[in-house]
Protein backbone atom coordinates (compact mmCIF):
# COMPACT_ATOMS: atom_id res chain seq x y z
CA UNK A 1 0.00 0.00 0.00
CA UNK A 2 1.08 3.14 -1.13
CA UNK A 3 -0.65 5.71 1.91
CA UNK A 4 1.62 5.76 5.18
CA UNK A 5 0.72 7.42 8.62
CA UNK A 6 0.81 11.31 7.28
CA UNK A 7 -1.57 10.60 5.13
CA UNK A 8 -3.73 9.06 7.81
CA UNK A 9 -3.23 11.49 10.26
CA UNK A 10 -4.28 14.60 7.22
CA UNK A 11 -7.44 11.97 6.33
CA UNK A 12 -8.71 11.79 10.12
CA UNK A 13 -8.17 15.44 10.09
CA UNK A 14 -9.90 15.65 6.32
CA UNK A 15 -12.95 13.82 7.38
CA UNK A 16 -13.14 16.21 10.60
CA UNK A 17 -13.85 19.30 8.61
CA UNK A 18 -14.83 18.40 4.93
CA UNK A 19 -18.17 18.32 3.61
CA UNK A 20 -18.92 14.64 2.73
CA UNK A 21 -19.15 15.30 -0.83
CA UNK A 22 -16.01 13.46 -2.10
CA UNK A 23 -15.53 10.06 -0.79
CA UNK A 24 -11.88 10.46 1.34
CA UNK A 25 -9.40 11.18 -1.29
CA UNK A 26 -7.11 7.92 -0.97
CA UNK A 27 -4.05 10.23 -1.46
CA UNK A 28 -2.85 13.74 -0.28
CA UNK A 29 -0.22 15.36 -2.23
CA UNK A 30 2.59 17.64 -1.35
CA UNK A 31 4.25 18.69 -4.82
CA UNK A 32 4.76 17.91 -8.30
CA UNK A 33 7.18 18.33 -11.16
CA UNK A 34 6.48 17.33 -15.01
CA UNK A 35 4.27 14.43 -14.99
CA UNK A 36 5.44 13.24 -11.71
CA UNK A 37 3.72 14.05 -8.37
CA UNK A 38 4.80 13.45 -4.71
CA UNK A 39 2.89 12.46 -1.38
CA UNK A 40 2.62 13.39 1.95
CA UNK A 41 4.66 10.56 2.87
CA UNK A 42 7.20 10.39 0.24
CA UNK A 43 6.23 8.29 -2.36
CA UNK A 44 6.47 9.58 -6.17
CA UNK A 45 3.83 8.97 -8.95
CA UNK A 46 3.59 9.22 -12.58
CA UNK A 47 0.59 11.58 -12.79
CA UNK A 48 -1.89 10.50 -15.51
CA UNK A 49 -5.05 11.87 -14.09
CA UNK A 50 -4.05 15.32 -14.20
CA UNK A 51 -6.10 16.88 -12.01
CA UNK A 52 -8.91 15.43 -13.67
CA UNK A 53 -7.53 16.69 -17.75
CA UNK A 54 -6.52 20.01 -15.97
CA UNK A 55 -2.66 20.00 -15.27
CA UNK A 56 -1.68 20.46 -19.02
CA UNK A 57 1.63 21.53 -18.53
CA UNK A 58 2.22 19.26 -15.26
CA UNK A 59 3.28 19.93 -12.39
CA UNK A 60 5.56 23.79 -11.55
CA UNK A 61 6.16 24.46 -15.27
CA UNK A 62 8.68 26.95 -15.13
CA UNK A 63 6.07 28.62 -18.38
CA UNK A 64 3.33 29.25 -15.61
CA UNK A 65 5.12 29.70 -12.57
CA UNK A 66 6.91 32.62 -14.65
CA UNK A 67 3.96 34.07 -15.56
CA UNK A 68 2.02 33.87 -12.51
CA UNK A 69 4.58 35.51 -10.29
CA UNK A 70 5.06 38.47 -12.78
CA UNK A 71 1.65 38.62 -12.59
CA UNK A 72 0.76 38.47 -8.74
CA UNK A 73 3.63 40.68 -8.14
CA UNK A 74 2.02 43.41 -10.95
CA UNK A 75 -1.61 43.42 -10.50
CA UNK A 76 -3.15 40.13 -9.10
CA UNK A 77 -6.69 41.44 -9.33
CA UNK A 78 -9.00 43.98 -10.85
CA UNK A 79 -12.78 42.64 -10.76
CA UNK A 80 -14.83 43.84 -13.47
CA UNK A 81 -14.43 46.94 -12.77
CA UNK A 82 -11.01 47.48 -15.03
CA UNK A 83 -9.79 46.48 -18.15
CA UNK A 84 -6.51 44.48 -18.24
CA UNK A 85 -4.22 43.68 -20.85
CA UNK A 86 -3.85 39.70 -20.07
CA UNK A 87 -7.88 39.40 -19.91
CA UNK A 88 -7.92 41.21 -23.91
CA UNK A 89 -5.22 38.80 -24.98
CA UNK A 90 -6.44 36.18 -24.12
CA UNK A 91 -10.02 36.41 -25.06
CA UNK A 92 -8.34 37.98 -29.08
CA UNK A 93 -5.87 34.62 -28.27
CA UNK A 94 -9.17 32.07 -27.79
CA UNK A 95 -11.20 33.78 -30.80
CA UNK A 96 -8.06 33.40 -33.34
CA UNK A 97 -7.87 30.31 -32.21
CA UNK A 98 -11.53 29.53 -33.35
CA UNK A 99 -11.00 30.58 -36.43
CA UNK A 100 -14.45 33.34 -35.64
CA UNK A 101 -15.65 36.59 -34.41
CA UNK A 102 -17.40 36.67 -31.70
CA UNK A 103 -17.23 37.94 -28.15
CA UNK A 104 -16.17 36.16 -25.03
CA UNK A 105 -16.54 35.78 -21.04
CA UNK A 106 -14.72 34.94 -18.52
CA UNK A 107 -15.46 32.56 -15.42
CA UNK A 108 -13.86 30.01 -13.18
CA UNK A 109 -14.43 26.66 -14.26
CA UNK A 110 -16.62 24.57 -16.70
CA UNK A 111 -19.87 24.62 -14.87
CA UNK A 112 -19.61 28.56 -14.92
CA UNK A 113 -18.33 28.56 -18.08
CA UNK A 114 -22.02 26.70 -19.22
CA UNK A 115 -24.17 29.19 -16.56
CA UNK A 116 -23.26 31.90 -19.02
CA UNK A 117 -24.02 29.78 -22.36
CA UNK A 118 -27.33 28.57 -20.53
CA UNK A 119 -27.98 32.41 -20.08
CA UNK A 120 -26.82 33.26 -23.68
CA UNK A 121 -29.49 30.56 -24.66
CA UNK A 122 -32.05 32.07 -22.66
CA UNK A 123 -31.72 35.65 -24.28
CA UNK A 124 -31.71 34.16 -27.81
CA UNK A 125 -35.02 32.15 -26.66
CA UNK A 126 -36.86 35.15 -25.34
CA UNK A 127 -35.80 36.99 -28.73
CA UNK A 128 -36.99 34.21 -30.80
CA UNK A 129 -40.37 34.36 -28.97
CA UNK A 130 -41.11 37.06 -26.40
CA UNK A 131 -44.22 34.66 -25.46
CA UNK A 132 -41.78 31.83 -24.38
CA UNK A 133 -42.23 29.34 -26.76
CA UNK A 134 -38.42 28.68 -27.69
CA UNK A 135 -36.74 27.77 -25.16
CA UNK A 136 -36.46 24.13 -24.91
CA UNK A 137 -32.65 22.76 -24.39
CA UNK A 138 -32.06 19.61 -26.12
CA UNK A 139 -29.29 17.86 -24.33
CA UNK A 140 -27.72 14.30 -24.26
CA UNK A 141 -27.69 11.10 -22.05
CA UNK A 142 -25.12 10.91 -20.23
CA UNK A 143 -23.26 14.41 -20.82
CA UNK A 144 -21.76 16.00 -17.86
CA UNK A 145 -21.72 19.91 -17.58
CA UNK A 146 -21.40 20.58 -14.30
CA UNK A 147 -22.96 20.66 -10.88
CA UNK A 148 -24.43 24.39 -10.51
CA UNK A 149 -28.00 24.31 -11.47
CA UNK A 150 -28.29 25.68 -14.85
CA UNK A 151 -25.19 23.21 -15.80
CA UNK A 152 -26.88 20.38 -13.92
CA UNK A 153 -29.97 20.87 -15.31
CA UNK A 154 -28.47 20.03 -18.68
CA UNK A 155 -26.22 17.11 -17.10
CA UNK A 156 -27.84 13.88 -18.80
CA UNK A 157 -26.78 11.66 -15.61
CA UNK A 158 -30.23 11.04 -13.21
CA UNK A 159 -28.21 10.20 -10.04
CA UNK A 160 -26.51 13.39 -10.12
CA UNK A 161 -29.54 15.54 -10.63
CA UNK A 162 -32.33 13.23 -8.83
CA UNK A 163 -31.56 14.76 -4.75
CA UNK A 164 -32.02 18.14 -6.40
CA UNK A 165 -35.10 18.48 -8.45
CA UNK A 166 -36.48 20.52 -9.61
CA UNK A 167 -34.21 22.12 -12.05
CA UNK A 168 -34.00 24.64 -14.53
CA UNK A 169 -35.95 23.47 -17.36
CA UNK A 170 -37.51 22.75 -20.22
CA UNK A 171 -34.54 19.93 -20.98
CA UNK A 172 -35.25 17.02 -23.14
CA UNK A 173 -32.53 14.28 -23.16
CA UNK A 174 -31.72 12.33 -25.97
CA UNK A 175 -29.35 9.10 -26.20
CA UNK A 176 -25.81 10.19 -27.02
CA UNK A 177 -24.33 9.66 -30.47
CA UNK A 178 -27.53 8.92 -32.08
CA UNK A 179 -27.87 11.95 -34.62
CA UNK A 180 -31.60 10.76 -35.59
CA UNK A 181 -33.26 11.04 -32.34
CA UNK A 182 -31.42 14.48 -32.09
CA UNK A 183 -32.35 15.69 -35.05
CA UNK A 184 -36.09 14.82 -34.06
CA UNK A 185 -36.27 16.74 -31.33
CA UNK A 186 -35.02 19.59 -32.25
CA UNK A 187 -38.19 21.51 -33.52
CA UNK A 188 -39.50 25.44 -33.59
CA UNK A 189 -39.68 25.01 -29.36
CA UNK A 190 -35.79 24.66 -29.08
CA UNK A 191 -33.64 27.53 -28.40
CA UNK A 192 -30.22 25.24 -27.72
CA UNK A 193 -28.74 22.19 -28.43
CA UNK A 194 -25.66 21.67 -25.82
CA UNK A 195 -23.31 18.79 -26.31
CA UNK A 196 -19.76 17.22 -25.52
CA UNK A 197 -18.00 16.50 -28.58
CA UNK A 198 -16.52 13.57 -26.57
CA UNK A 199 -18.29 12.18 -23.07
CA UNK A 200 -15.58 13.31 -20.71
CA UNK A 201 -16.93 11.89 -17.15
CA UNK A 202 -19.36 9.43 -19.62
CA UNK A 203 -16.30 7.25 -20.05
CA UNK A 204 -14.46 9.02 -22.62
CA UNK A 205 -17.24 8.01 -25.42
CA UNK A 206 -16.67 9.55 -29.05
CA UNK A 207 -19.96 9.82 -31.17
CA UNK A 208 -20.13 8.57 -34.34
CA UNK A 209 -18.25 10.44 -37.31
CA UNK A 210 -21.04 13.77 -38.59
CA UNK A 211 -22.34 13.80 -35.20
CA UNK A 212 -21.54 17.35 -34.21
CA UNK A 213 -22.09 18.21 -38.08
CA UNK A 214 -25.98 16.75 -37.44
CA UNK A 215 -26.03 18.74 -34.29
CA UNK A 216 -25.20 22.00 -36.27
CA UNK A 217 -27.44 21.18 -39.06
CA UNK A 218 -30.66 20.49 -36.93
CA UNK A 219 -30.05 23.55 -35.21
CA UNK A 220 -29.48 25.61 -38.32
CA UNK A 221 -32.97 24.72 -39.80
CA UNK A 222 -34.72 26.27 -36.49
CA UNK A 223 -32.12 29.06 -35.71
CA UNK A 224 -31.40 27.44 -32.66
CA UNK A 225 -27.81 27.79 -30.77
CA UNK A 226 -25.35 24.80 -31.16
CA UNK A 227 -23.09 24.93 -27.53
CA UNK A 228 -20.66 22.84 -27.63
CA UNK A 229 -19.25 22.04 -24.05
CA UNK A 230 -14.81 21.45 -24.62
CA UNK A 231 -14.70 22.07 -21.17
CA UNK A 232 -12.70 18.77 -20.86
CA UNK A 233 -12.10 18.25 -24.86
CA UNK A 234 -10.65 21.44 -25.70
CA UNK A 235 -7.58 23.34 -25.16
CA UNK A 236 -5.04 20.71 -26.73
CA UNK A 237 -6.57 17.54 -24.92
CA UNK A 238 -7.16 15.46 -28.39
CA UNK A 239 -3.98 17.24 -29.94
CA UNK A 240 -6.17 19.58 -31.33
CA UNK A 241 -7.07 23.70 -30.32
CA UNK A 242 -11.16 22.92 -30.66
CA UNK A 243 -12.77 19.28 -31.42
CA UNK A 244 -15.55 20.68 -32.64
CA UNK A 245 -13.32 23.22 -35.76
CA UNK A 246 -11.08 19.93 -36.12
CA UNK A 247 -14.33 17.91 -37.01
CA UNK A 248 -15.37 21.27 -39.63
CA UNK A 249 -18.01 22.21 -37.18
CA UNK A 250 -18.41 26.43 -35.86
CA UNK A 251 -20.75 26.36 -32.87
CA UNK A 252 -22.48 29.23 -31.76
CA UNK A 253 -20.88 28.81 -28.07
CA UNK A 254 -17.88 27.16 -27.04
CA UNK A 255 -17.35 26.51 -23.56
CA UNK A 256 -14.03 26.09 -21.42
CA UNK A 257 -12.13 25.71 -18.42
CA UNK A 258 -9.80 22.92 -17.29
CA UNK A 259 -6.70 22.69 -18.65
CA UNK A 260 -6.85 26.62 -20.36
CA UNK A 261 -5.27 27.28 -17.13
CA UNK A 262 -3.27 24.77 -16.53
CA UNK A 263 -3.74 24.26 -13.14
CA UNK A 264 -4.98 27.89 -12.51
CA UNK A 265 -8.86 28.56 -12.03
CA UNK A 266 -10.49 29.77 -15.46
CA UNK A 267 -13.81 29.60 -17.41
CA UNK A 268 -14.25 30.99 -20.54
CA UNK A 269 -17.26 31.19 -22.85
CA UNK A 270 -17.17 32.11 -26.08
CA UNK A 271 -20.02 33.20 -28.32
CA UNK A 272 -19.72 32.99 -31.88
CA UNK A 273 -20.87 36.00 -34.49
CA UNK A 274 -24.69 37.45 -32.93
CA UNK A 275 -24.02 34.92 -29.99
CA UNK A 276 -21.31 36.62 -28.50
CA UNK A 277 -23.86 39.99 -28.51
CA UNK A 278 -26.83 38.62 -26.82
CA UNK A 279 -26.03 39.75 -23.43
CA UNK A 280 -26.97 43.29 -22.63
CA UNK A 281 -24.97 45.35 -20.11
CA UNK A 282 -26.17 44.07 -16.09
CA UNK A 283 -27.24 40.47 -17.62
CA UNK A 284 -24.30 38.50 -16.22
CA UNK A 285 -21.10 38.98 -13.97
CA UNK A 286 -18.47 37.70 -12.34
CA UNK A 287 -16.36 39.08 -9.85
CA UNK A 288 -13.68 36.67 -10.22
CA UNK A 289 -13.73 35.65 -13.68
CA UNK A 290 -10.69 36.47 -16.02
CA UNK A 291 -8.64 37.15 -12.53
CA UNK A 292 -5.12 38.50 -14.57
CA UNK A 293 -3.26 36.06 -12.91
CA UNK A 294 -5.59 33.22 -14.12
CA UNK A 295 -5.60 35.39 -17.65
CA UNK A 296 -1.52 34.83 -17.73
CA UNK A 297 -1.70 31.49 -16.71
CA UNK A 298 -3.60 30.70 -19.74
CA UNK A 299 -1.93 32.96 -21.99
CA UNK A 300 1.09 30.78 -20.82
CA UNK A 301 -0.17 27.71 -21.57
CA UNK A 302 -1.43 28.05 -25.39
CA UNK A 303 1.97 30.25 -25.71
CA UNK A 304 3.82 26.48 -24.33
CA UNK A 305 1.32 24.45 -26.54
CA UNK A 306 1.61 26.44 -29.59
CA UNK A 307 5.67 26.92 -29.11
CA UNK A 308 6.72 23.49 -28.10
CA UNK A 309 4.15 22.40 -30.67
CA UNK A 310 2.38 20.23 -28.16
CA UNK A 311 -0.55 19.16 -30.54
CA UNK A 312 1.70 17.17 -32.61
CA UNK A 313 3.13 15.67 -29.51
CA UNK A 314 -0.44 14.40 -27.62
CA UNK A 315 -1.21 12.97 -30.74
CA UNK A 316 1.92 11.09 -31.07
CA UNK A 317 2.03 10.39 -27.45
CA UNK A 318 -1.69 8.89 -28.02
CA UNK A 319 -0.64 6.90 -30.92
CA UNK A 320 1.98 4.99 -28.77
CA UNK A 321 -0.71 4.49 -26.13
CA UNK A 322 -3.15 3.45 -28.80
CA UNK A 323 -0.36 0.26 -29.99
CA UNK A 324 1.01 -0.21 -26.28
CA UNK A 325 -2.94 -0.81 -25.35
CA UNK A 326 -3.65 -2.72 -28.05
CA UNK A 327 -0.91 -5.46 -27.11
CA UNK A 328 -1.67 -5.75 -23.36
CA UNK A 329 -4.03 -8.94 -23.33
CA UNK A 330 -5.35 -9.41 -20.26
CA UNK A 331 -8.61 -11.42 -19.17
CA UNK A 332 -10.07 -7.79 -17.20
CA UNK A 333 -9.07 -5.68 -20.36
CA UNK A 334 -11.84 -5.86 -23.15
CA UNK A 335 -9.98 -2.39 -25.30
CA UNK A 336 -9.70 1.28 -25.24
CA UNK A 337 -10.26 4.06 -26.62
CA UNK A 338 -10.03 7.88 -26.95
CA UNK A 339 -8.11 10.39 -28.82
CA UNK A 340 -4.70 12.18 -27.85
CA UNK A 341 -3.90 11.95 -24.31
CA UNK A 342 -7.43 11.45 -23.57
CA UNK A 343 -8.30 8.13 -23.30
CA UNK A 344 -10.34 4.82 -21.48
CA UNK A 345 -8.90 1.86 -20.68
CA UNK A 346 -12.40 -0.43 -20.98
CA UNK A 347 -12.80 -3.14 -18.15
CA UNK A 348 -14.37 -6.82 -18.72
CA UNK A 349 -15.99 -6.21 -14.73
CA UNK A 350 -16.92 -3.20 -12.52
CA UNK A 351 -13.51 -3.34 -10.96
CA UNK A 352 -12.46 0.32 -11.56
CA UNK A 353 -11.83 1.18 -8.67
CA UNK A 354 -9.39 -1.81 -7.46
CA UNK A 355 -7.62 -1.19 -10.66
CA UNK A 356 -7.27 2.45 -9.74
CA UNK A 357 -5.74 1.38 -6.12
CA UNK A 358 -3.32 -1.21 -7.70
CA UNK A 359 -2.00 1.76 -10.44
CA UNK A 360 -1.57 4.07 -7.06
CA UNK A 361 0.26 1.06 -5.43
CA UNK A 362 2.63 0.83 -8.69
CA UNK A 363 3.25 4.42 -8.87
CA UNK A 364 0.74 5.54 -11.72
CA UNK A 365 -2.77 8.35 -10.62
CA UNK A 366 -5.40 6.57 -12.69
CA UNK A 367 -9.20 7.85 -12.62
CA UNK A 368 -11.90 5.09 -11.73
CA UNK A 369 -14.33 7.43 -13.79
CA UNK A 370 -17.15 4.33 -14.49
CA UNK A 371 -17.90 1.34 -12.77
CA UNK A 372 -15.66 -0.89 -15.74
CA UNK A 373 -13.85 2.25 -17.42
CA UNK A 374 -10.08 3.59 -16.46
CA UNK A 375 -9.83 7.31 -17.51
CA UNK A 376 -6.81 8.89 -18.34
CA UNK A 377 -6.20 12.41 -18.73
CA UNK A 378 -2.30 13.31 -18.33
CA UNK A 379 -0.30 16.26 -18.57
CA UNK A 380 -0.25 16.95 -22.62
CA UNK A 381 4.18 17.32 -21.82
CA UNK A 382 4.14 13.47 -21.14
CA UNK A 383 6.87 11.87 -22.58
CA UNK A 384 7.17 9.00 -25.24
CA UNK A 385 8.69 6.96 -21.96
CA UNK A 386 6.68 7.97 -18.99
CA UNK A 387 3.26 6.44 -21.39
CA UNK A 388 5.23 3.48 -22.25
CA UNK A 389 6.05 3.00 -18.42
CA UNK A 390 2.43 2.39 -17.86
CA UNK A 391 1.68 0.33 -20.56
CA UNK A 392 5.07 -2.03 -19.09
CA UNK A 393 3.10 -1.92 -15.79
CA UNK A 394 -0.31 -2.65 -17.01
CA UNK A 395 -0.57 -5.98 -17.16
CA UNK A 396 0.97 -6.58 -13.57
CA UNK A 397 -1.25 -3.27 -12.16
CA UNK A 398 -4.35 -5.77 -13.62
CA UNK A 399 -3.51 -8.94 -12.11
CA UNK A 400 -3.03 -6.98 -8.79
CA UNK A 401 -6.91 -5.64 -9.02
CA UNK A 402 -7.94 -9.20 -10.07
CA UNK A 403 -6.73 -10.46 -6.85
CA UNK A 404 -8.14 -7.95 -4.80
CA UNK A 405 -11.41 -7.62 -6.40
N1 LIG B 1 -18.28 20.24 -18.72
C1 LIG B 1 -17.57 19.13 -18.90
C2 LIG B 1 -17.55 18.48 -20.25
C3 LIG B 1 -16.85 18.57 -17.83
O1 LIG B 1 -16.15 17.44 -18.01
C4 LIG B 1 -16.90 19.21 -16.57
C5 LIG B 1 -16.20 18.64 -15.42
O2 LIG B 1 -15.80 17.52 -15.39
C6 LIG B 1 -17.66 20.37 -16.44
C7 LIG B 1 -18.33 20.87 -17.53
C8 LIG B 1 -17.72 21.08 -15.11
O3 LIG B 1 -16.49 21.69 -14.88
P1 LIG B 1 -16.10 22.21 -13.41
O4 LIG B 1 -15.94 21.02 -12.54
O5 LIG B 1 -14.83 22.96 -13.66
O6 LIG B 1 -17.21 23.11 -12.96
Amino acid sequence: MTAGPVYDRMAIRWDAVMMPNYGTPPVALVRGAGSTVWDADGHTYLDLVGGIAVSSLGHAHPAIVEAVSRQVATLAHTSNLAIHEPGVRLAERLLGLLGAAGRVFFCQDGATANEAALKLVRRHGWGLDPTGGRLRVVATGGGFHGRTFGALSVTGIPSKRAPFEPLPGPVTFVPYGDAEALTESVDDTVAAVIVEPTLGEGGVVAPPAGYLAAARAACDRVGALLVVDEVQSGIGRTGEWFSATAQGVLPDIVTLAKGLGGGLPIGACLGVGSAGRLFEPGDHGSTFGGNPVSCAAALAVLDTIETEDLLTHVKDVGELWATGFDAVDHSLLSGHRGLGLWRALVLTQPVSGPVETAARNAGFLVNAVRPDVIRLAPPLILTADEADSFVHALPAILDAAEAAA
